[in-house]
């Protein structure tokens, strides 16, 4: 018999943990060739090697060493050089072998444009979190998950706001797949090795007794002003709750730019690091009293851990989290978020329940529906 030939694109740290376990999974089974294509969207060590380590993921069979750039430039570069990779069927076992399906995960640039190389090139598309829609058109994740969806056929859903999405779309019914969540699929792999580091000590931090930050949207890190309040109403807070927080690239570029870092400068219990690895990162996350986000991963990781999570976005693609979990969106209002802070610390705060079907099984549904089992 052969092998399906599957690729399957990563190009940033948030696909890294969604595409792990489907990739455990497809190397698990001998009728079924994954090969796998990094974009180099991400391409710090920080942002990317570190990721492919701890989650065990094997190299990259091909690495196109995109880079940064603005968006149009991004999804540019990546249109380009993925097409060759496609066309020839590259890195497949069996390399006069055309693949047979590409799947794509989340909703960064490379997802959209490897899906477009591929539906051009007439290869079918699985998305693998499809569906999800903030409705929010200013966002570029809400450009690339519409037009993502739009061209795939296979639409493998973590939700059941993205089935009702999808299904007032106008997608037909046989593409829709309810599959779970499978960034909780490494969460719960990968906890228990996530508790052996020593991060908590290294940050000086006690369980239950601290609070973690993540911001690099740019609503809330773009404008001076609206930095400025967020980082002040930190500052105030990490008085009462020691505060760790990894600071994403942008973000950091943005804190200097504004001439910011005084502010984080006077609070010495604002622990400031640069981006941590996964598992480091899921320590300081599944012991903290409260997490400030404006990460869609981190709000699913929140909901899936019961931390509470204070939401740093005007709305979210993920309403599960709010309805069913444990995420408040508080915008980038920086009096709420000092509201909500004073009543997780006073313990007045419902942290919800974990959706169904984020139950570390997603990928093998992924991948059931990939090979039409
Ligand atoms: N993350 C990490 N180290 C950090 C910050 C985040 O490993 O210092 C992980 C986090 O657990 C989540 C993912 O990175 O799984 C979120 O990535 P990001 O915030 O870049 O993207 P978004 O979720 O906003 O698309």
């Amino acid at each position: 018999m052969t092998a399906m030939n599957i690729a399957i694109v990563a190009g940033a740290r948030p696909n890294f943990m969604k595409i792990a376990p489907i990739m455990h999974a497809l190397q698990k089974r001998d009728d079924v060739a994954a090969t796998l294509i990094h974009t180099g969207q991400h391409y710090d060590r920080n942002l990317s090697d570190i990721f492919f380590e701890q989650l065990e993921i094997k190299r990259p069979d091909v690495s196109l060493g995109v880079g940064g750039g603005t968006h149009a430039v991004q999804t540019a570069r990546i249109l380009e050089a993925i097409e060759p990779v496609l066309a020839a069927g590259a890195g497949a076992k069996d390399s006069s072998q055309r693949f047979d399906r590409m799947v794509v995960v989340g909703d960064v640039n490379s997802t959209m444009a490897a899906a477009i190389a591929a539906a051009k090139l007439q290869i079918p598309v699985s998305h693998v979190e499809a569906g999800l829609r903030s409705f929010d058109r200013s966002m570029p994740e809400e450009v690339n998950r519409l037009l993502t969806d739009a061209i795939s056929d296979q639409l493998l859903v973590s939700e059941p706001s993205g089935v009702e999405n999808l299904r007032s779309e106008g997608h037909p019914e046989d593409h829709i797949h309810l599959v779970g969540n499978t960034m909780i699929d490494t969460l719960r792999r990968l906890l228990p090795n996530a508790k052996e580091t020593t991060a908590l000590a290294d940050a000086r931090l006690l369980e239950h007794r601290y609070g973690v930050v993540t911001l690099h949207r740019p609503s809330n890190v773009d404008t001076r002003d609206t930095l400025a309040a967020i980082l002040e109403v930190l500052a105030r807070v990490s008085s009462q709750l020691p505060l760790v927080f990894p600071v994403h690239p942008r973000t950091a570029s943005r804190i200097s730019e504004f001439g910011l870092q005084p502010i984080l400068d006077a609070a010495p219990e604002i622990r400031q690091l640069p981006p941590v690895g996964y598992l480091e990162f899921l320590a300081l996350t599944s012991s903290a009293k409260v997490i400030v986000t404006d990460s869609g991963g981190l709000q699913e990781e929140s909901t899936a851990l019961g931390v509470a999570c204070l939401t740093m976005r005007e709305n979210t693609e993920r309403p599960s989290t709010v309805v069913e979990g444990s995420s408040t969106l508080v915008g980038n209002d920086a009096e709420e978020l000092e509201r909500q802070l004073a009543l997780v610390l006073a313990g007045d705060y419902d942290v919800g329940r974990c959706p169904e079907l984020w139950d570390g099984k997603a990928a093998e549904r992924v991948v059931e529906v990939l090979v039409g089992e």
